[in-house]
């Protein structure tokens, strides 16, 4: 994927900790004894390989193959921001125009809003992804981005993930096959953790823009003009306070018209 010119702006997307910090259970409320035993065993698998390069795009497509299918994945994150709330409005809309969608959803917003996820998890429409247990940007070395806080080690890779994935499977029956790194910074070791984990890393290739407060006219410039062939848009779904319905009531005719369809991720080969 190319980096976006804007993708230093994401760095709103996910910048209110705080007050989920404060009721925030440890990773280790979670801990099993099966799960300690996974986790040792990772661990000990990975003891020896390097972190690898830190980037927003560490998940490498190969160009546009071309193949003509102007489908699009709508993505949604629920980070930590507004715990308690969601878009209802868009949520609605993409029901009524019958737009799937995958929502990458936090441990955080999931205990915050549990009836609500169960919902959304029972609607074929929506996919439900991993957003990680504690919106931590998974990094080996702990490295940040845009103040937001990173994981500690390997180990904290590994809680990140999988306990949400757990978390996600235990309410669902079903298991996510996606991951997103909060801020979608990660490093290489990271990936391939999330591989070992049964869950392929992904980020983005169209910038919505509204973590970075942009127009519901500006936003739906940035998809409509970075719409291609089975690219993958993101947005967010827990600030109802944001335009993403506005924006897509403006881009959604457009793309259609020009014979872009929607599609879940999980219908995706990604590569
Ligand atoms: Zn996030």
């Amino acid at each position: 994927m190319r980096t976006h010119p804007k993708s230093a702006a994401v760095m709103l997307l996910c910048l209110c900790a705080s007050l989920a910090s404060a009721r925030m259970r440890p990773a280790s409320f979670y801990y099993t004894p099966d799960y300690l035993a996974l986790k040792k065993q990772i661990m000990e698998e990975f003891s020896h390989t390097p972190p690898g390069k830190f980037s927003e795009f560490i998940r490498r497509r190969p160009p546009d193959p071309g193949t003509g299918q102007k489908v699009l994945a709508l993505t949604f994150d629920a980070c930590d921001g507004h715990l308690r709330d969601y878009n209802k409005a868009l949520i609605d809309y993409l029901r009524a125009e019958k737009i799937p969608a995958t929502l990458f959803v936090t441990g955080l917003w999931i205990d915050a809003n549990k009836k609500t996820f169960l919902e959304l998890a029972k609607d074929p429409l929506f996919e439900i992804e991993n957003h990680g247990l504690q919106h931590r940007l998974c990094s080996v070395t702990g490295r940040s981005m845009y103040g937001v806080r990173p994981t500690i080690g390997l180990g904290g890779v590994i809680d990140e993930m999988e306990l949400n994935a757990r978390k996600i499977q235990e309410l669902t029956g079903r298991r996510p096959v996606f991951f997103r790194s909060a801020t979608a910074y990660t490093d290489e070791l990271s990936r391939k953790v999330a591989q070992r984990l049964g869950m392929e890393v992904v980020s983005y290739d169209v910038l919505s823009g509204d973590a970075m407060r942009e127009s519901a006219r500006q936003m739906s410039r940035n998809i409509i003009n970075g719409a291609r062939e089975r690219a993958i848009v993101i947005m967010h779904f827990n600030h109802p306070e944001w335009p993403e319905v506005q924006a897509l009531k403006l881009a959604v005719p457009v793309l259609r018209k020009r014979g872009y369809t929607f599609s879940r991720l999980d219908s995706f080969t990604l590569h």
